[in-house]
C-alpha cells in the first residue's frame, strides 16, 4: 500500500510503540498514587510535558493532555466564552477552519449566545489582516484562526494574527493539529494564549492531545472530576498515550529541518509532474505558504470519490479533502471557502506525504492519477461535450 493520507492520522513510529509498551505491562500504576510504580507514571507524564513544552518554547505547566485535537479545540472556545462572558460574546474565527472549532462555534452560537464573524479567506486560502482587524469589536474575546489549513495545507500568518491580538487585548488561540511538529512554532514569538494538538497527526498514538494554555489565563476546567492536569482536566492520565505523544513530539523536532526539506522537494515534483501531465488541473492552496508534505488538486469533469476509489484499487490510499466530509454529498467548505465551483470542487484530491515517502511511490501514483482521469473523463457526457466545443472552435 502506498499511504497518501497523513493529514488523516499517521503512522505510530516504531520508537513511539516501544516507549509506550512498559506502560501497558509492568508500568500501569495510577500516577495519583503514592507507592514506586504509580511514581514511575507520574515521572513519565513529567518527561512527556517537559517533551512537547519544548517543541513549543513553553512551559510544562502550560500544557494539559486532553484526549485528541476535537477536545482541545472545543475546550479553548468554550471555557474562554464561559470565563470571558462578562467582557463580551464575539468570537472571531474562519470560513476555512476544522469542524471541531465550527461545529463549537456554532454550538455557541445557537445555544449559547455568541456572536461569530466568521472571516473570509483569499483564494489561496489566507486570511486577510486588514479583515480580521476591520472585523474586532469591543465584545470581541478571542481570535481563533489555525495554523495551518487540514486540507488544502495553507499556513496561515499566525505571529501577525498574534500581534493584532495583542494590541487590541484580545486572547489568541490556534489550532495547530496540523502544524505542530512539521513547521516551527514558538508561543511567545507568535503571541499564541492557547494552541491545540493531538498526537496521532505526528506519529504518535490516536486518543491523546494537548491543549496549551498560557500561564495566567483564566479558562476553567472542561472536565470536572479529580486533581488531575492542575485541576483544569480531570480523569487518571492516559500515561501510555502521553509517553508516546512525548516521544513523537521530540522525534518530529529533531527530523524537522531534515525530513520537511525532503518532503517540500518530493511535494512539489508530485505537484509540477500532475499540472504539467494532466491537463484541466489546478493546485488548492498557496503555492509557497503550505505544509510541507500537502498536495491538493482539483480534476475538472470527474468525481473525486470515483478518483478514490480507483486509486484505493491500485493500492493509493488518497482522500478527497477532510476524512469527515467523506461519506457526504456536500463539497468542502475549505474549498468553497477558496471560491471553488461546486463541480470542480467535487473532482478534488489530497495527497498528504510522510517523511517516509519515496520518489517512486510518487512516481508510481501519479502515472495512476493520469490513466484513472483519462478513464473517468472518456466515461463523461459533460467532458465529451467541453472537447466537441473545443473542436468546433478550432
Ligand atoms: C485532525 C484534526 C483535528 C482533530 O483532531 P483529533 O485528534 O482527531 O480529534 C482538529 N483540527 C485539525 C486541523 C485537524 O487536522
Amino acid at each position: 500500500m502506498i499511504y497518501l493520507d497523513n493529514a488523516a492520522t499517521t503512522r505510530t513510529a516504531p520508537e513511539v510503540v516501544e516507549a509506550m509498551l512498559p506502560y501497558f505491562s509492568e508500568l500501569y500504576g495510577n500516577p495519583s498514587s503514592i507507592y514506586e510504580i504509580a511514581g514511575k507514571s507520574k515521572e513519565a507524564i513529567t518527561k512527556g510535558r517537559e517533551q512537547i513544552a519544548n517543541v513549543l518554547g513553553a512551559k510544562p505547566e502550560e500544557i494539559y493532555f486532553t484526549a485528541g485535537g476535537s477536545e482541545s479545540d472545543n475546550w479553548a472556545l468554550k471555557a474562554t466564552f464561559e470565563a470571558y462572558r462578562n467582557k463580551g460574546n464575539h468570537i472571531i474565527t474562519t470560513k476555512i477552519e476544522h469542524h471541531a472549532i465550527l461545529h463549537t462555534c456554532e454550538y455557541l452560537e445557537k445555544e449559547r449566545g455568541a456572536r461569530i464573524t466568521y472571516l473570509d479567506v483569499d483564494e489561496n486560502g489566507v486570511v486577510r489582516l486588514d479583515e480580521l482587524e476591520k472585523a474586532i469589536t469591543p465584545e470581541t474575546i478571542l481570535i481563533s484562526v489555525m495554523t495551518a489549513n487540514n486540507e488544502i495545507g495553507t499556513i496561515q500568518p499566525i505571529r501577525e494574527i498574534g500581534r493584532i491580538a495583542r494590541e487590541h487585548n484580545i486572547l489568541f488561540h490556534t489550532d495547530a493539529v496540523q502544524a505542530f511538529g512539521q513547521i516551527p512554532i514558538s508561543v511567545d514569538e507568535c503571541g499564541i494564549d492557547m494552541l491545540s494538538s493531538s498526537g496521532h497527526k505526528i506519529n504518535g498514538p490516536k486518543g491523546i492531545g494537548f491543549l496549551y494554555i498560557r500561564k495566567g489565563i483564566k479558562i476553567r476546567s472542561f472536565v470536572h472530576g479529580g486533581a488531575q492536569e492542575r485541576k483544569r482536566r480531570a480523569g487518571t492520565e492516559n500515561v501510555p498515550g502521553i509517553v508516546g505523544y512525548g516521544v513523537a513530539a521530540k522525534l518530529a523536532a529533531e527530523s524537522m529541518q531534515e525530513r520537511t526539506a525532503r518532503e517540500t522537494e518530493l511535494r512539489d515534483y508530485l505537484i509540477g509532474r500532475i499540472l504539467k501531465e494532466i491537463p484541466y488541473c489546478r493546485l488548492n492552496g498557496d503555492p509557497v505558504k503550505r505544509l510541507p508534505n500537502n498536495c491538493n488538486i482539483s480534476f475538472e469533469f470527474i468525481e473525486g470519490e470515483s478518483l478514490l476509489i480507483m486509486l484505493d484499487m491500485k493500492g493509493i490510499a488518497a482522500s478527497s479533502g477532510s476524512a469527515c466530509t467523506s461519506g457526504s454529498l456536500d463539497p468542502s467548505h475549505v474549498l468553497m471557502a477558496i471560491g471553488l465551483p461546486h463541480e470542480i470542487a467535487h473532482g478534488s484530491l489530497r495527497l498528504t506525504l510522510s517523511g517516509d515517502t519515496t520518489k517512486e511511490e510518487i512516481d508510481y501514483t501519479v502515472d495512476q492519477i493520469k490513466v484513472i482521469v483519462e478513464r473517468l473523463r472518456g466515461m463523461s457526457p459533460l467532458y465529451e461535450d467541453f472537447v466537441r466545443k473545443q473542436k468546433t472552435k478550432q
